[in-house]
C-alpha cells in the first residue's frame, strides 16, 4: 500500500456492517483468480514433489509469516491462497479418492462465506438470534429424517468424532462410569478413543473378520459382559463402506438391555435416497446416530451432526455460564444455547447445510447421492473385468478396494506412495481379508466413465507405467 507522506494508513475494512459487501467484493476477485491460478499451477489432484517439495514451495512463497509491514490485502489473498491452492489435494479431483473427504458444493462455501462475514456464535442467543433459529429448524428436521418420534433432535458437531464422544458421553451420563462399549475391530477409531477420554472402562473390540459386526458374537460378548453397556455399530465403515446389520443388533441390544448408537457418519445420507435408503434400515432403532454431511452431504468441513430420537436425551449437557444464559435472561424467554455443544464460541454451521439443503431439496441429494455410488459401482466392474486388478468386492456405498495383479503388499503400498509424490493421483490403503488393498472412496458426483477409465490407465500394470515414471508433472516438480 503506497500513501501520500502524512495521510493516516486506513483501517482494513470489516466483513460485516454497511460497508462489508462493498469491501469484500474485489477481494473475493482477488480470492478467485489465486484459486484459478493455483488449480493451473498445480494440474492434477495433488501437488508433485512430496512434502518436502511442498514444504520448500510454501517457505519460499511466504517468507516472513509475520512481516514488520504488511503487504496488503490483495497481495497476503494472492500469495496465500494461490500458495494453498497450489498445494492442495483438491477432492474436486476425481482422482483425489483416497478418503472420505468430499468436494464441497459451490453453495455451500458461498453461504459458508456469509458466516464468516457475518461471524455469528452458537452459543448465546445475542450473538446469534438468526443463526440460532435456523440451527434449531435444520436440527429438528435432519433428526426427523432418522428418527419417527415426536421430539427428535439433534446436535451440530464437527464432524464424526465429535458426535461419537457425546454419544459415549450422553451414555455415560444415563448408565454411571461402569458402562461397557462393545464395538467392532471395523468401528471408528475415535470410538474407543472417547471411552478412553470419558474415563470408560477400556472399550471392547469385537473381531470382523467378515467387515462387519457378527451378531452371533455380539450376543456371546452381551451374554459375558456384566454391567450396563453401549454397543457401537457402523453403518458406513470407514475402510470398507461396509454396514453392520442394524436389525439385528437392535433386537440384541433390546433383548439384553443394552444402548445402541450406530456410528453412520458415512452411510447415514443414504436414508435420503430411495434407491439406497433400505441398506440402512434399522437407524431410527438407535439411542443415537452419528451423521457426517462432510462426506455425502458436500460440505466444506465442518459439517456433523449427532441425532437422538428425544431432545430430554441431550438433558445431561445442560450447562450454565451467567454471562451466556443467566436464569432471569432464560425465563424471560431467551433461548438457552450453552447445552447445545461442549463448545462454547461456535460457528454456524447450520448456515451452509441448510442453504445446500433448500437449493437442492430431497431429490436433488439424492441425485448426487445415486450418482457417487452408481460411479463405485462402475468403478468396481471395470476393475472386475479387467485382468489386470483384483476387486475385492462390490461396493456397498461408494468405497472399492481393489489391487494390481501380480503385486504384494509392500508393492502397493510403494504404488501408492509414488502416485502421491508424483502427484497424479490420492488413493487410501485399507486391510481386508489378512492383505493391503488399494481403496477409492469416491465421494464426487462429477466423476465420469472417462475418469475412471483415467485411473485404470494409470494403475494398469503394464510396461508403460514403469517405463516412464518421470512424465513431465513429475518433472516440473523439480526445484
Ligand atoms: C469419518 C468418520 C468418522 C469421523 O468423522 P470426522 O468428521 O472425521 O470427525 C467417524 N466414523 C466414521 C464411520 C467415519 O467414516
Amino acid at each position: 500500500m503506497t500513501s501520500p507522506p502524512g495521510t493516516p494508513t486506513p483501517l482494513p475494512p470489516l466483513a460485516g456492517g454497511p460497508g462489508g459487501a462493498d469491501a469484500l467484493r474485489p477481494l473475493i476477485d482477488t480470492v478467485l483468480g489465486a484459486l484459478r491460478t493455483g488449480a493451473e499451477e498445480r494440474g492434477g489432484p495433488l501437488p508433485a514433489g512430496g512434502p518436502e517439495t511442498v514444504t520448500a514451495r510454501v517457505l519460499a512463497a511466504l517468507g516472513d509469516v509475520l512481516p514488520t509491514h504488511g503487504t496488503g490485502d490483495h497481495e497476503a489473498l494472492r500469495t496465500l491462497v494461490h500458495t494453498l491452492t497450489a498445494g492442495a489435494a483438491d477432492p474436486a479431483d476425481p482422482l483425489c479418492a483416497a478418503h472420505l473427504h468430499c468436494p464441497p458444493l459451490a453453495v455451500a462455501a458461498a453461504a459458508d462465506l456469509a458466516a464468516s462475514a457475518l461471524n455469528p456464535s452458537l452459543d448465546s442467543w445475542d450473538q446469534a438470534p438468526a443463526a440460532s433459529a435456523v440451527e434449531a429448524l435444520l436440527t429438528r428436521t435432519l433428526a426427523a429424517e432418522f428418527y419417527d418420534t415426536p421430539r427428535a433432535d439433534a446436535l451440530v458437531t464437527t464432524g464424526g468424532t465429535e458426535a461419537n464422544q457425546l454419544a459415549l458421553l450422553l451414555a455415560r451420563e444415563r448408565h454411571g462410569p461402569r458402562l461397557t462399549v462393545l464395538h467392532g475391530t471395523n468401528a471408528h477409531h475415535s470410538v474407543p478413543r472417547s471411552a478412553w477420554l470419558l474415563g470408560l472402562p477400556p472399550a471392547i473390540a469385537l473381531p470382523t473378520p467378515t467387515g462387519t459386526l457378527d451378531p452371533d458374537r455380539v450376543a456371546e460378548a452381551l451374554t459375558r459382559t456384566t454391567g450396563p453397556v453401549l454397543v457401537a455399530a457402523t453403518a458406513g465403515t470407514t475402510d470398507a463402506g461396509l454396514i453392520d446389520p442394524l436389525g439385528p443388533l437392535a433386537d440384541l441390544c433390546h433383548q439384553h438391555g443394552a444402548d445402541l448408537h450406530i456410528d453412520a457418519a458415512y452411510g447415514g445420507l443414504l436414508a435420503l435416497s430411495p434407491r439406497h435408503r433400505t441398506k440402512v434400515e434399522g437407524l431410527s432403532r438407535a439411542h443415537s446416530l452419528t451423521l457426517d454431511l462432510h462426506k455425502l452431504g458436500w460440505q466444506p468441513v465442518a459439517a456433523g451432526l449427532l441425532a437422538v430420537p428425544d431432545t430430554a436425551l441431550l438433558a445431561p449437557l445442560a450447562h450454565q455460564a451467567d454471562y451466556l444464559n443467566a436464569t432471569d435472561d432464560t425465563e424471560a424467554g431467551l433461548p438457552d444455547l450453552l447445552g447445545r455443544s461442549l463448545r462454547t464460541t461456535r460457528r454456524p454451521d447450520a448456515l451452509k447445510i441448510a442453504t445446500t439443503l433448500r437449493s437442492l431439496g430431497r431429490d436433488g441429494l439424492a441425485h448426487l447421492i445415486d450418482l457417487t455410488c452408481a460411479a463405485a459401482h462402475r468403478l468396481a466392474e471395470l476393475l472386475d473385468a479387467h485382468p489386470g486388478f483384483e476387486l475385492h468386492a462390490p461396493p456397498t456405498i461408494s468405497t472399492v478396494l481393489f489391487r494390481p495383479t501380480p503385486t504384494d503388499d509392500d508393492q502397493l503400498a510403494a504404488l501408492r506412495r509414488t502416485l502421491l509424490l508424483d502427484g497424479s493421483a490420492v488413493l487410501g490403503r485399507a486391510t481386508a481379508g489378512g492383505r493391503l488393498w488399494l481403496k477409492a472412496t469416491l465421494l464426487n458426483p462429477h466423476t465420469t466413465q472417462r475418469d475412471l477409465q483415467a485411473l485404470l490407465t494409470l494403475l494398469a500394470p503394464t510396461p508403460s507405467r514403469k517405463a516412464a515414471p518421470t512424465d513431465d508433472r513429475a518433472a516440473r516438480s523439480t526445484p
